[in-house]
């Protein structure tokens, strides 16, 4: 056991060794992406287990996604160590409920809430608030933050002005709902997810037997991406700990990302204050990322509004030199997809693991148009933190809609207008995007099937809605088909804390990231730049940051790229164009010739293009040159158009 002891300490630097040695008392690291936070906690417990210091089934390792928790749960497998347990707070908190329940409760475990919007627009309506959808996402949204941060109904008005929230309704209102949301969910005997925490807490410290019994359980805690932690998760970790120091967090102030459902940083950076005595370890060197990618996470981040007193979070590359990142601008978004779906799929055919790629994107609408593009040339892929495009709820039922329009013989007026007039039946409006996150990607998701059916009617203008219907059935079948590895499809927020070789940062234009709701407030600005830094560090070897002028193939005026992006390429100066700019003329390049010779033409471009994003072309395939390039190696016109910033076209 000994010796197993001393390997776990081997596999760590002179810091994160320090973390892991400090097996009691409260420690705490500060660190940037990629230095070894979650390498460091999981050998800290194997060590603490090894050693023989920990009981590992007293140990309870916490943190906020089950994917998360999964990812500790594999590395402590891989060390050796079972018995720890490693859980979200929310799987935690039902565990122990489920055991005290009676004893609390007077009764079993109480079921959970089923449809929270149902009971808010009870809720609402009993105030006479609009009860449209947008409404009641917003406003289940407004209880939620008031939940997690501990605003009782009273409270709640004053809170949300001091944090600048911005509510659907007046704070009165909000909070009338709110008071009424509970009393109705308390006459059912359901709890919501933030009662599930609120309860355990309360069952904690309000009931000493239960406190005993809970705190003999388990006496060593861990908290990973600890930056992330809010009011109502801290009191129900300050309850498992009743006022022991047998802590370690660890995190990094610059990926607080959820903030805006009430996250607070300031535990992290306060808990040498709360803990005199606490370890404080930091670690700088960089052991994911080339130093190129690092280099530009650095640039990125440093150009934060400086936080008061937020210590200098600086990250040393340890790899070897490898190419700078890329940065691509495309004509328009299938355009973009296609490009990337063709670079996945020459490095899967040059041997890289498909699961060594990611494609990150800010809001999950935007993966349709990359699913489509990864199923054309092939490629599987799995979706991370959101439903597949063709599962969401929404595309479910305005397919169910389209299929029975067709079905009733509704008809090719247009297909685009039929489309949208289904659509609209189902609340969709086509020029109001609403300002809500779940609301707005329900919207896109919308919004991209109408997209689908005019790029449809651009290939086909006689495309009728049996047709388009066959099409959509085609496509849900196509994006079904079981993957066993895949690239990985996620939002930036599914990504956090995972890694991958090669990492696309898709569709960076301003207004997504960050996004539109965010632009009228600075902290809400802070927070899109902590999240696209987020992004750019989950690559170890290769990263490619793209956007495209428009979102479809001919939009009249072009989208100005993510205002992050500035300053950050290597030796590049600005380029976004300003808004309502008509996106430059594209040059047409016709190629003929020797095969060997093309490949040599194409590679002369796809430099060019990545140096200069600001040289769209298109090139021009004939016949004969399709013909001398297929002999040569099996390829297709989607592989050629994805080099980056050139367009393909068959003569
Ligand atoms: P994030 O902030 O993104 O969650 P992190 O700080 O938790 O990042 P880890 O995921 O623990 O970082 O580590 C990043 C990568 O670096 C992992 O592949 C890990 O195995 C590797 N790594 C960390 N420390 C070392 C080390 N001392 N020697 C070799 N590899 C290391
Ligand atoms: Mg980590």
């Amino acid at each position: 056991p000994a010796s197993r002891a001393e390997a776990v300490l081997a596999a760590l630097d002179d810091e994160q060794r320090e973390a892991a040695q400090a097996v009691v008392g409260p420690v705490c690291i500060l660190a940037g992406a990629g230095t070894g936070k979650t390498r460091t906690i999981t050998h800290r417990i194997a060590y603490g287990v090894h050693s023989g210091v920990y009981v590992p089934e007293q140990v309870l390792a916490v943190t906020f996604t089950a994917r998360a928790a999964g990812e500790l749960r594999g590395r402590l497998a891989a060390l050796d160590v079972g018995g720890v347990q490693a859980r979200t707070f929310h799987a935690a908190a039902m565990r122990q409920l489920r055991y005290f329940a009676p004893r609390v409760l007077g009764g079993p475990m109480p079921s959970l809430v089923e449809n929270k919007l149902r009971l808010v627009a009870t809720a609402a309506s009993r105030s006479r608030l609009s009860t449209d959808r947008t409404s009641l996402r917003d406003l289940a949204s407004e209880i939620e933050w008031a939940k997690t941060t501990l605003a009782t109904p009273d409270d709640y008005p004053a809170r949300a002005k001091a944090a600048g929230r911005e509510p659907p309704f007046e704070a009165a209102a909000v909070a009338a709902v709110y008071a009424s949301y509970e009393s109705a969910k308390q006459r059912d005997g359901a709890l919501d997810f933030e009662d599930l925490l609120l309860v355990t807490a309360y069952a904690i410290e309000e009931h000493p037997a239960v406190a005993r019994e809970v705190r003999a359980q388990y006496r060593h805690f861990v908290v990973d991406e600890y930056q992330d932690v809010n009011p109502l998760q801290q009191r129900l970790l300050d309850a498992w700990l009743g006022g022991r120091a047998e802590v370690c967090v660890v995190g990094d102030p610059n990926q607080t990302i959820y903030s805006f459902t009430g996250a607070d940083p300031d535990y992290l950076l306060g808990f040498a204050d709360r803990y005199p005595d606490s370890a404080v370890v930091k670690l700088e060197r960089d052991y994911r990322s080339t130093p190129q990618v690092v280099g530009l996470a650095n640039r990125l981040i440093g150009q934060a509004a400086k936080r008061k007193g937020l210590p200098g979070l600086r990250l040393l590359g340890q790899r070897p030199d490898a190419g700078e990142p890329t940065f691509v601008e495309h004509p328009d978004e299938p355009a973009e997809a296609a490009a990337v779906a063709a670079r996945c799929k020459a490095l899967i055919d040059s041997g890289m693991p498909a699961a060594e790629i990611a494609i990150l994107f800010r809001i999950n609408a935007q993966s349709q148009v990359y699913e489509a593009a990864l199923a054309d040339v092939g490629v599987p892929y799995v979706l991370k933190g959101g439903e597949r495009f063709f599962e969401r709820p929404e595309v479910r039922e305005a397919v169910l809609l389209l299929r029975g329009a067709a079905a009733g013989g509704s008809d090719p007026g247009a297909l685009v207008p039929t489309v949208r007039d289904v659509l609209a039946s189902v609340g969709w409006a086509e020029h109001r995007p609403p300002a809500g996150g779940a609301a707005r990607d329900r919207w896109q998701s919308l919004a991209a099937l109408v997209d689908l059916a005019v790029d449809l009617v651009a290939e086909n203008p006689a495309l009728d809605l049996a047709g388009f219907v066959g099409h959509l059935a085609e496509r849900a079948n196509a994006q079904h088909a079981p993957t066993v590895q895949g690239v990985t499809l996620a939002s930036m927020h599914a990504a956090k804390g995972l890694e991958w070789d090669v990492v696309f940062v898709v569709g960076l234009v301003d207004g997504v990231v960050p996004i539109a709701q965010s632009l009228s407030r600075p902290d809400a600005v802070e927070e899109e730049r902590r999240l696209l830094y987020v992004a750019v560090t989950r690559a170890r070897e290769q990263l490619t940051l793209s956007w495209s002028l428009g979102r479809n193939p001919g939009a009249k005026r072009a989208r100005p790229r993510s205002r992050f992006l500035d300053g950050l390429a290597p030796g590049s100066s600005p380029t976004a164009p300003a808004p309502g700019r008509r996106p430059a003329k594209r040059q047409k390049v016709v190629l003929e010739g020797e095969a060997g010779e093309l490949f040599e033409r194409l590679r002369a471009w796809r430099s060019q293009a990545a140096q200069s994003a600001s040289v769209p072309a298109y090139v021009v395939f004939t016949d004969a040159t399709l013909q001398a390039i297929a002999e040569t190696r099996p390829t297709n016109l989607m592989e050629l158009s994805g080099l980056p910033g050139i367009g393909a076209r068959k003569l």
